[in-house]
């Protein structure tokens, strides 16, 4: 087993991602909180705009257009959520791409992912042969920390 840490982009923390988090537990709680103050407002502003929610809530314009990507809106009465499908600018209402456009580019995904993973399974060799990974090194020394 092997322990990856990353730094939270959000606040720079170091943390251990449980599965492949950019953000530490701190800070998604505070996202999670701020969420849910966001479809809370929606609720109780029925047929508001996108603009006014923004405005409204008091809460970042990024994590609301990444909430309406995910399709958190949906039926919710929201107005004017739409933003240009990132491929070929067709308004759409979630996701990143239009129908269309995520239908080509899943199939390139699938290529880039496969080569993706042939060069992190060559890596993941390299490190082998070379002893020690970065993360054995850590887990030794919290072992060390821990019996002291
Ligand atoms: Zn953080
Ligand atoms: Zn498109």
């Amino acid at each position: 087993m092997t322990i990856n840490i990353r730094n939270c982009s959000r606040c720079k923390r170091i943390f251990v991602p449980v599965s492949g988090e950019k953000i530490c537990p701190d800070c998604r709680a505070e996202e999670l909180k701020l969420e849910d103050h966001v479809k809370s407002y929606v609720r109780d502003h029925p047929g508001i705009t996108v603009n006014q929610l923004i405005e409204g809530s008091g809460a970042p314009s990024k994590l609301v257009w990444r909430m309406i990507m995910q399709g958190q809106f949906e039926n919710s009465g929201l107005r004017d959520a739409k933003y240009p499908c990132g491929n070929c600018g067709k308004l759409i209402t979630r996701g990143a791409y239009c129908d269309e456009c995520a239908g080509k580019l899943k199939q390139n995904a699938q290529k880039f992912a496969e080569a993706m993973n042939s060069k992190r399974r060559a890596a993941e060799k390299k490190a082998q042969s070379s002893g020690k990974t970065f993360s054995d090194s850590m887990y030794d020394a919290m072992n060390n920390s821990r019996s002291r």
